[in-house]
């Protein structure tokens, strides 16, 4: 099963993806992780897009496709997977489709939690792009970028709603539900 999880930051997507995949037996590819964890060991890369990440702005398409691009071709991904956090403009898009097909995404989970919420929640996760500015500014690039891509997305009929408040377990309960019904 090859899922897409969008949605607003806060929104718990990550974790979802984490838990689903875990239960899916697929593996979660999330770009902001793979990110992060190239600013952590101090990579080229890493070098590269620190400073955009913790301004809350995108980093740029070439560099993101070619990250995701090279882990789509690791072999655990023939199994199917969940992308948590790509694509998230439309130029991403069009780069999936070529990698994939169009056809190639079976759904689209969308996360939907209250705008409240979502700031409650991101300024106690206390992760270093999670600065009161650098959340308004994600919250911007998120409505500005990456929203209008659900309604493309809708066009295909592939995307599913899913309600993200409650408990974690709850959420994910619905997930699973929404994707092997
Ligand atoms: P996330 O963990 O998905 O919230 O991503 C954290 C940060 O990584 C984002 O705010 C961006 O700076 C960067 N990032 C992650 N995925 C992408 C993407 N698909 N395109 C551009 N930037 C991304």
């Amino acid at each position: 099963m090859r899922l897409l999880f969008i949605g607003p930051p806060g929104a718990g997507k990550g974790t979802q993806a984490a838990r689903v995949a875990d239960r899916l037996g697929i593996p979660h590819i999330s770009t902001g992780e793979m990110f992060r964890h190239h600013v952590e060991q101090g990579t080229e890369l890493g070098r590269q897009v620190k400073a955009i990440m913790e301004s809350g702005a995108y980093v740029p398409d070439e560099i993101t496709v070619e990250m995701l691009r090279q882990r789509l071709e690791e072999s655990d991904a023939v199994r199917g997977f969940i992308l948590d956090g790509f694509p998230r403009t439309a130029p991403q898009v069009a780069a999936l489709d070529q990698l994939i097909g169009e056809d190639g995404l079976h759904m689209v989970v969308l996360f939907e939690v209250d705008e409240d919420e979502l700031t409650d929640r991101l300024m106690s996760r206390g992760r270093l792009d999670d600065s009161e500015e650098t959340i308004r500014h994600r919250f911007k690039v998120y409505e500005e970028q990456t929203a209008p891509l659900i309604s493309l997305y809708e066009s295909r009929d592939i995307v599913v709603r899913v309600d993200g408040h409650g408990p974690l377990e709850d959420v994910t309960n619905r997930v699973l539900r929404a994707v092997t019904a």
